[in-house]
């Protein structure tokens, strides 16, 4: 039996010489394993369509991590009937046996944490303590969501509705039907699971696409769920292109809900294209994206300075900056900024760039589009502001940029505005706190945001004024945790769903409300 209290997979200490040794160990057979070949899966049969995304290690170009079958619209169609046929099973399943699944497959994985973790490293190129998060964070949505899911299907008999003699009430929350989960490349286990996991524990079926350039870490958490005997069906894995495979799907009419998390580009457009009411469709469509950010951490004069240098260099630059909750601006109060500055250059200036298998602080960005975009973005942030270090490519077989710190930016500079999504740092001066906060609104996103100060009145204004969904006060503003920190933002960060959070699972269900005459 399951202890009824979450709580989070305890992070890897490296520093310890047996972890060191163990992750050493799984580095070196995943490494051995490298190159294999990944079906598609839909129900039953498994297809190798013979065409192939070819997965490869951004940090070692030439090296490759597997090829994944690419689906193509008959594959998806093929999935969606699938899906269909299996949902009128898997819906009437009780929630403690789909729970049971999540519960299996997170021990499981829990088992050979670090082997999946080692394939991050390989696949994407997080380092050691990323790819731990990441494989954390996948465990912790298997485990929170299966907790949830009891907890919902137990109180939903009592939900607080007002009684009233001679009639027995009840509010269930019921599936919706068939997901299509759409998932980014920069949490590809964690974000990738996490969709799948709470879209299927809700009692839904699903059809997966994973992020192009993640293709391979996707299909062993497929073969994960296959092993703890998730009914055939239940999951079907479709990689392929984003056009030619999601949107598909998201304007099949078929389709009852699309989960997707990725770009405010794409997300907007999948919206866009879900809203459309398709020949034979009977339902609107329900949407979750969840998009970019352009998170930022604000710093007073009362703050200490070294805390708050620690958290943008540790927010910027973690994984490359490659995280939607990335702190990839600074707003400083001017009478601390020369201070700040100097501060924040000198730890980024620290920071080892190098191969993500060596555990550097810095690795390679995901691939040649995202490092050529980086790299443009570097030359524009050149006329908008100081350059303070780095700018421009790092050595290394492999798309590796180094950290980029840019001062007195102006608030309205593109690199203010808009989301790299790279290793890129732009720094600015307010002439005061409060000024320090209209700068950080100052956006289309709302995702995460940080405030450091002492004082106790400007943190409560800090806490009501600046709009973002996730804030951290004398804090960095990524690191979100299952079950502690629900994510999700506002604005053109998306739908604020709110995951690892306790209205998440709400989400793939419709309440049902019956009542009866006694
Ligand atoms: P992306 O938008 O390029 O791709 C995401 C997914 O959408 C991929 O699987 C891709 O193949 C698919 N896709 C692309 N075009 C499509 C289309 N027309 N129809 C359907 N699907 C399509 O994003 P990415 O580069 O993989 O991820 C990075 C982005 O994700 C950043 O903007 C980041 O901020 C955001 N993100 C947000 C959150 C959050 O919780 N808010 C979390 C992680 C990442």
């Amino acid at each position: 039996t399951k202890p009824s209290v979450f709580k989070n997979e305890p992070f890897t200490d490296f520093t310890v010489e047996a972890n060191k040794v163990a992750m050493e160990k799984a580095l070196e057979k995943v490494k051995g394993k490298l190159g294999g070949t990944y079906p598609i899966s839909i129900g039953s049969e498994t297809i190798d369509t013979g065409d192939y995304i070819v997965s490869i290690n951004p940090g070692s170009k030439d090296d490759v991590i597997g090829r994944v079958s690419k689906g193509t619209t008959a594959l998806a169609e093929q999935a969606m009937q699938q899906a269909l046929t299996t949902f009128e099973m898997w819906k009437n399943v009780s929630p403690a046996e789909r729970a049971d699944y999540l519960f299996k497959a997170a021990d499981l994985m829990r088992q050979r944490k670090h082997e999946f973790s080692a394939m991050l490293v390989y696949e994407v190129g997080k380092n050691w303590a990323e790819a731990d998060a990441d494989t954390a964070e996948a465990i912790d949505f298997m485990e929170f969501y299966a907790r949830e899911m009891l907890r919902l299907s137990k109180t939903h008999i009592n939900q607080p509705l007002t009684p009233v003699d001679g009639e027995k009430t009840r509010m269930a929350y019921i599936p919706l039907g068939v997901g299509v989960i759409i998932s980014p490349f920069n949490f590809p286990l964690a974000i990738m699971a996490g969709t799948t996991v709470a879209a299927i524990v809700s009692g839904n079926t699903v059809i997966l696409k994973p992020a192009d350039s993640a293709p391979v870490i996707a299909a062993k958490f497929v073969e994960l769920m296959k092993e703890v005997g998730l009914p055939e069906g239940v999951l079907n894995f479709v990689p392929g292109d984003g056009i030619e495979v999601g949107e598909y799907l998201v304007e099949h009419p078929k389709t009852r809900f699309v989960s997707f998390t990725g770009s405010r580009e794409v997300g907007c457009r999948i919206y866009e294209r879900a809203s459309k009411v398709q020949s034979g469709q009977i339902w609107l469509k329900r949407v979750i994206a969840e998009m970019g950010g352009k998170d930022g951490i604000v710093v007073d004069e009362t703050a200490d300075l070294d805390a708050a240098a620690d958290g943008i260099v540790a927010a910027a630059f973690g994984f490359q900056g490659q995280k939607c909750s990335a702190g990839s601006r600074a707003i400083i109060v001017e009478s601390v900024y020369d201070e700040v500055v100097e501060k924040v250059v000198e730890r980024t200036k620290k920071l080892s760039i190098g191969l993500p298998e060596e555990n550097h602080a810095v690795g390679p960005v995901i691939d040649q589009k995202a490092y050529n975009k980086i790299l443009s973005y570097i030359e524009t942030g050149k006329g908008e502001g100081t350059l303070l270090t780095g700018g421009g490519p790092a050595e290394g077989n492999g798309f590796y940029i180094e950290p980029t710190v840019f001062g007195d930016v102006s608030p309205q500079a593109r690199i203010m505005k808009e989301e790299i999504f790279g290793p890129v740092l732009a720094m600015a001066k307010a002439a005061d706190w409060k000024e320090a906060i209209e700068i950080y609104n100052d956006t289309d996103y709302g995702l995460t945001g940080g405030f450091f100060s002492r004082d106790e009145n400007r943190i409560s204004t800090a806490l009501n004024e600046m709009h973002c969904g996730n804030l951290y006060i004398n804090k960095k503003c990524t690191g979100a945790l299952v079950g502690v920190h629900p994510f999700g933002g506002f604005n053109m960060s998306g739908t604020d769903s709110k995951a690892g959070g306790y209205d998440y699972l709400l989400l793939f269900t419709q309440g049902k409300m019956t009542a009866r005459k006694i």
